[in-house]
């Protein structure tokens, strides 16, 4: 496996691959990789002849300083799970070499999908998103990119900007991988102590509630129920949206759409944790 810290050290190895017509599945993290990232790189190494990882925590998506701080950093030991998963190189660039002049002047217009939900509670971090994406495809070339389904809103975000900017890629949404009691793997649950763990089982319980009470509760209703479940002395959430999976708006009756998703973010002590579900 290589690991390529430079764009010309990538542009070097991808030039021989390129050559040879192999098709390049990319997956971009920000590591601290668990067995959900895993599974990214497992589907593209099944769909494509090559696959390039980047561990990137990309400071331009963080809107609390604290947030980024803390957020885990565990290069070794993605680096072996990565080597053991058959992923064929990775990229890990310094922040100077994304970022030369730091300060981003051309930002990329979402439209209202940067202003729902995770936008309205994140300001600025659905631009910070694109920016990178953008520059790692400038980068990588990938002719699939892998994106998990946890983070619900940044696939149609991405999607938006690919099609808006006719990139030539295609975006693979892929499921979420859950811990044993349901909770969406994420880096940043290793950040909750026990009593936080313990209580955050019941985000997806709640989302679970929601889709076994479809047929009976307006949505409205639904939502209502579902936040006071995860409002709790340790879970403080910001958001539980029943939406339509296109535009991102809350609908207000069930056949207004196919598949209605419910997207959540809440806090569990100082850790901030999203999921959805499709219901
Ligand atoms: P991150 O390192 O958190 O930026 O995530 C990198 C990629 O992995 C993103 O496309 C995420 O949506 C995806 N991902 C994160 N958690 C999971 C999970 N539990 N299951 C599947 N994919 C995930």
């Amino acid at each position: 496996m290589h690991i390529l810290t430079t764009i010309p050290e990538i542009n070097k190895f991808l030039q021989e691959k390129l050559l040879l017509n192999q098709s390049v599945g990319f997956v971009p993290t920000m590591g601290a990789l668990h067995d959900g990232h895993i599974s990214l790189i497992k589907q593209a190494l099944s769909e494509n002849q090559l696959v390039i990882c980047s561990i990137f925590v990309n400071p331009t998506q963080f809107n609390n300083p604290e947030d980024l701080k803390l957020y885990p950093r565990t290069p070794e030991s993605d680096f072996k799970k990565l080597e053991e998963a058959g992923c064929n190189a990775i990229f890990y660039p310094t922040i100077e070499e994304m970022y030369p002049e730091f300060e981003v002047l051309n930002h990329f217009n979402l439209g209202e999908l940067e202003t729902l939900m995770e936008g309205s509670f994140r300001p600025n971090h659905f631009r910070g998103v694109v920016t990178i994406v953008k520059k790692l495809f400038d980068i990588v070339k990938p002719t699939n990119a892998y994106f998990g389904l946890k983070d619900f809103q940044q696939v149609a975000v991405i999607k938006k900007m690919v099609a808006d900017l006719k990139l030539p890629v295609t975006i693979v949404a892929c499921p979420t991988l859950q811990e044993k009691d349901g909770l969406a793997m994420s880096s940043r649950n290793i950040r909750l102590d026990e009593k936080e763990r313990c209580e955050s089982v019941k985000i997806y319980e709640a989302l679970n509630w929601i889709k076994q009470n479809k047929a009976n509760y307006l949505p409205e209703e639904l939502q209502k129920e579902a936040l006071k479940k995860i409002t709790t002395p340790l879970l403080n959430p910001e958001y539980l949206e029943i939406v339509n999976p296109v535009t991102l708006q809350p609908i207000k009756r069930w056949n207004e759409v196919d598949k209605p998703v419910v997207c959540v973010a809440t806090w569990c002590g100082k850790v901030r944790l999203i999921d959805n579900m499709e219901l």
